[in-house]
């Protein structure tokens, strides 16, 4: 069955040692979680925190990788890279860098296809923006954007990749689907992965809740049947808020 997962995504945050620090800290408190988690950090602090969670209950991915594998491409980062630097996985498709950096369906289709041609797993992330969940419009931009980068894998490559749905809207803004909102729209992603690779496929994917994400509403989002975990923005940086988290599957 499915892995229960709590992600963190540090975004442009913490320098090299106060990663250090969070990473160390938090692998003093989470032990034993009745979950996976990971932490994804910028490229700069993998190689250490690599170091830190090595034997621990936590793993590591990265927040990006290039489209290229390697080459002229200054200040880019490979999927092969990542993976050297002893981490797992790797968040593609995330809202920020499709609208800041103009990550297309295409561009992310290469990534998705490096990051698994070097041995990473794939959180990849989908969500409606507010004028198009107003407009009615979100289960059409999470298929397209599922059409779009990843439902040309193979069954086995997509049984590599992890889905987080995250509502643009509810990205740091303090507001959060609710739990009902958002175990319908999971309820469809599985429905469309089942359509696409068959329903045992769609029952091992594990698809995670990201947007404002907190101590206090994960225990109800995670207690939908669709809901796998989460993936954590702002909460993942402080250890007490993080750790709550996670110990929302307990
Ligand atoms: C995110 O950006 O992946 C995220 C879920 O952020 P936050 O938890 O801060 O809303």
């Amino acid at each position: 069955m499915r892995k229960k997962i709590v992600a963190g995504n540090w975004k442009m945050n913490k320098n090299l040692q106060e990663g250090i620090a969070l990473a160390t800290e938090l692998t003093e408190v989470v032990k034993n979680p009745n979950c996976d988690v990971i932490i994804c950090t910028p490229f700069i602090h993998l190689a250490s925190v690599a170091g830190i969670v090595k034997g621990s209950a936590i793993e590591l991915g990265a927040e990006n990788c290039a489209d290229k594998a390697s080459g002229a491409y200054t200040g880019e980062v490979s999927a092969e890279m990542v993976k050297s630097t002893g981490a797992a996985y790797v968040i593609l498709g995330h809202s920020e860098r499709r609208e800041y950096y103009h990550e297309t369906p295409e561009i992310l289709k290469e990534k998705v296809q490096l990051a698994l041609a070097n041995g990473l797993k794939v959180i990849f992330c989908i969500g409606e923006s507010l004028e198009e969940r107003e407009a009615g419009k979100q289960n059409e931009v999470v298929k397209a954007e599922l059409e779009g980068s990843v439902f040309n894998l193979s069954a086995e490559d997509f049984g590599k990749i992890i889905l987080a749905y995250e509502p643009i809207w509810a990205i740091g803004t303090g507001k959060t689907a609710t739990s009902d909102q958002a175990e319908e729209i999971h309820a469809y992603i599985r429905s469309i992965v089942a359509e696409k690779y068959g329903q045992e496929v769609a029952d091992n994917t594990s698809i995670l809740y990201g947007g404002s994400c907190k101590a206090s509403n994960a225990p109800e989002l995670f207690g939908k049947p669709d809901i796998d975990g989460g993936l954590i923005g702002g909460a993942s940086l402080q250890v007490a808020d993080f750790k709550g988290i996670i110990d929302a599957w307990n």
